[in-house]
């Protein structure tokens, strides 16, 4: 497995809108296999392939406590969604912003896993917020689009002031490697803190 670099907002790459998966073959299974590595070395929930700059419908997530419960969505359809309420939300892409996205509370996506197989499943909570915020990803939307355009001047130019204050350059280690620095994000205190905050 490789552990990839995450593109960071404003990357017009972020914008791209991912293309279906034509066949699950080997080549797809390793990339959600390198999704998985660098979504777990940067302690985020969930990772999108356009966050790696592979423009491919896939996303990978793991909302367990125990970061032991990999799932993998290829081609995922939402095919329904009710209820409306706010969640906080980070993403690996907005290193170390939160903000609350108002988002539908409970869905039913329909997916392709990685035997090629087609499954469905309905999503609340967590795993609803998480689902919904990497298909957006497919679709070139970032979290901050849902904020008012001054909040989103704000965390562009917070972003631009911190990647020039970054010793070696940007990219995914050195936010995974902050990521890890972070107050509590020893085991237990990650898991909540993972919960809480999910980056996404
Ligand atoms: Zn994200």
């Amino acid at each position: 497995m490789t552990k990839l670099a995450i593109l960071e907002y404003p990357d017009p790459r972020l914008r791209k809108t991912a293309k279906p998966v034509e066949t699950v073959d080997d080549a797809v299974r390793q990339l959600a296999a390198d999704l998985l590595e660098t979504m777990y070395a940067a302690k985020g929930v969930g990772l999108a392939a356009t966050q790696v700059d592979v423009h491919r419908r896939l996303l990978v997530l793991d909302v367990s406590e125990e970061r032991n419960q990999p799932r993998v969505f290829i081609n995922p359809e939402l095919l329904h969604a009710e209820g409306r309420g706010p969640g906080e939300e980070g993403c690996l892409s907005v290193p170390d912003i939160y903000d609350k996205v108002q988002r539908a509370t409970h869905i039913r996506v329909r997916a392709l896993g990685l035997d090629g197989l087609p499954f469905e499943i309905d999503a609340d909570g967590l795993l609803g917020v998480c689902i919904q915020h990497e298909m957006d990803h497919l679709e070139g939307r970032l979290f901050v689009d849902y904020l008012s355009d001054l909040k989103r001047q704000l965390i562009r130019r917070r972003l631009e002031k911190e990647r020039k204050n970054r010793p070696s350059g940007r990219g995914a280690l050195d936010s995974a490697a902050r990521g890890v620095a972070a107050p509590g994000a020893a085991t237990p205190g990650a898991t909540a803190r993972g919960v809480s905050r999910p980056a996404l």
